[in-house]
């Protein structure tokens, strides 16, 4: 048997190779994780999902966005707000969450090293150490590519990080822009979009297809782009970009956007969003047996296994779905996998949270997919502005949708857009994981006045909708008497 250094190295400290190393340890391991960033965290922690995040409810609390409804649109916490009260927050959340990452990888005695990792062989990585003490060659049985993504950048478009940039550019902007183009209306886009106009940002959204959000939920999708309209985005949808160019003169620095159709959009700023490319240009794959398609994306098996059997793809680097969630998960099914520990595969049933104002989340099938697959299924609505929680928060534009089969009444899809939907979708999650029917929102019982509320509307709604009778199943108790319905 080969002696190696290492039982397994992991490449990227994001949340796919966190966890894959923090399980390997758990068995016993002797691991290693190698990750070229000073910070530990990956894009999730230090560019991505935490700062979006964060930055999204610094906008939602200071420019008091939520309480409009009750105070008028002019309502705000705080006069003039600036990009630094916005960051404060934001570097805070950052420092504390780097620092827990730290801790749980020490904790678990995973060894940690600074250094850029290619590949010699199947088994062996040279690392490139970032503070320049030279390089080192090691080897591990099992080798993790979580080297997640980078933004996708268009070589002909002059990016300066100031004017044209690209989401991993917006921690470090340096005031905030009275007007700001969006290129790719995709989830990070939309996002952006609909935080920087929040705080009073004319935003201009461009995607070449027609609608935002595809795989979205119609009806959830008309409803953003109504409210994003409210609040004064211009979308530019079925509009490709033929070029972007800085403009300096004596109105200032702004930036030009040249559409095909021969529109044009100016700007202050253009934040480029239109995907991501897996980081495995300068990881040496051939060196290893592999290779990677157009967007830098590895393949791999059920167990997540590249074509190499000892070599794992984990994460944004393995591309769909490229959320932090689901890529912690690989991580962990790879490690077990990887040293005998029988382990599923990530289960289909996940949800997706969309954290634009407002908020989307779904679980399941939509009525798009439904209709395709020819499943019958009907519908059932409930608007937050019906139940008591939703007035109380001042949201009345919520709408949460349930859709269940006809002939079973089994649930198959929640959508929801409004104010804590990526919270509310867990419930119609647990029920679908479960094989429940519509029949248990009717019959249970939700504490009061909660949003939760909403599914038992909806579920009356569908019934009534079908002209059926509730039935009372295992799922749920059954209430002493039938619900009128
Ligand atoms: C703006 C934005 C918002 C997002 N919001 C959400 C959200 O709300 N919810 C959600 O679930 N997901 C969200 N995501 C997606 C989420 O961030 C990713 O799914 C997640 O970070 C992927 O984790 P990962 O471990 O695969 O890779 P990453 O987090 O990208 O980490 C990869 C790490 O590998 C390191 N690395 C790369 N190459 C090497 C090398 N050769 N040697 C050493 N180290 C290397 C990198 O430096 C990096 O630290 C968002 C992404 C973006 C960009």
């Amino acid at each position: 048997m080969p002696v190696y250094d290492y039982d397994m190295i992991v490449i990227g400290s994001g949340p796919a190779g966190q966890k894959a190393a923090i399980q390997a340890a758990k068995l016993d391991k002797r691991v290693a994780l190698i990750e070229r960033k000073t910070v530990l965290g990956g894009v999730s922690v230090n560019t991505g999902t935490i700062p979006s995040k964060t930055f999204r409810e610094a906008v939602l609390d200071l420019s008091g966005f939520r309480e409009r409804a009750f105070y008028g649109v002019s309502y705000t916490v705080k006069q003039n707000i600036t990009i630094e009260d916005l960051l404060l927050r934001t570097d805070q959340v950052i420092r504390h969450e780097i620092d827990l990452t730290r801790h749980q990888l020490t904790r678990n005695h995973v060894e940690l090293m600074g250094a850029t990792a290619s590949f010699e062989d199947a088994h062996t990585l040279r690392l490139d150490f970032v503070d320049g003490r030279g390089q080192r060659l090691v080897t591990a049985e099992v080798i993790v590519v979580a080297t997640g993504t980078e933004a996708t950048m268009d070589p002909h478009i002059p990016f300066d990080g100031r004017q044209i940039i690209t989401s991993d550019d917006i921690l470090r902007l340096d005031r905030l822009p009275r007007t700001l183009a969006v290129v790719g209306a995709g989830v990070v886009g939309c996002e952006y979009a609909s935080m920087f106009a929040a705080l009073g940002v004319r935003v201009t959204l461009i995607d070449k297809r027609p609608r935002l959000l595809p795989f979205v939920d119609a009806e959830v999708v008309d409803s953003l782009a109504y409210q994003l309209r409210e609040s004064r985005v211009t979308l530019r949808l079925g509009e490709d970009v033929r070029d972007i160019e800085p403009v300096h003169d004596e109105h200032g620095d702004r930036v030009r956007i040249h559409l095909v159709s021969g529109k044009q959009v100016v700007a202050e700023k253009a934040l480029y969003s239109i995907g991501r490319t897996g980081n495995t240009g300068k990881i040496n794959l051939p060196a290893a047996g592999l290779t990677a398609d157009d967007r830098g994306r590895l393949k791999v098996n059920d167990h997540y296994q590249t074509v190499v059997p000892n070599i794992y793809a984990v994460g944004d680097v393995i591309g769909f779905p490229s959320l932090a969630s689901t890529s912690m998960e690989q991580g962990r099914l790879a490690a077990c996998h990887a040293f005998g520990i029988e382990a599923k595969a990530v289960p289909e049933l996940f949800p997706y949270g969309i954290y634009t104002i407002p908020e989307i989340s779904m679980v399941g099938k939509n009525e798009e997919e439904l209709t395709i697959a020819g499943v019958p299924y009907e519908v059932g609505k409930a608007r937050y502005r019906e139940i008591a929680r939703g007035q109380i928060i001042g949201d009345s534009t919520g709408l949460l949708k349930v859709l269940f089969r006809t002939d079973t009444r089994e649930l198959l899809g929640v959508h929801i857009i409004g104010e804590g939907s990526s919270e509310l979708v867990h419930i119609g999650q647990a029920v679908m994981a479960y094989g429940g029917k519509i029949d248990y929102f009717v019959n249970t019982v939700f504490n009061y006045p909660t949003l939760a509320e909403c599914y038992k509307n909806a579920a009356f709604d569908g019934i009534n909708r079908m002209g059926l009778s509730v039935e009372h199943t295992d799922t749920s108790p059954a209430p002493a008497v039938t619900p009128k319905v």
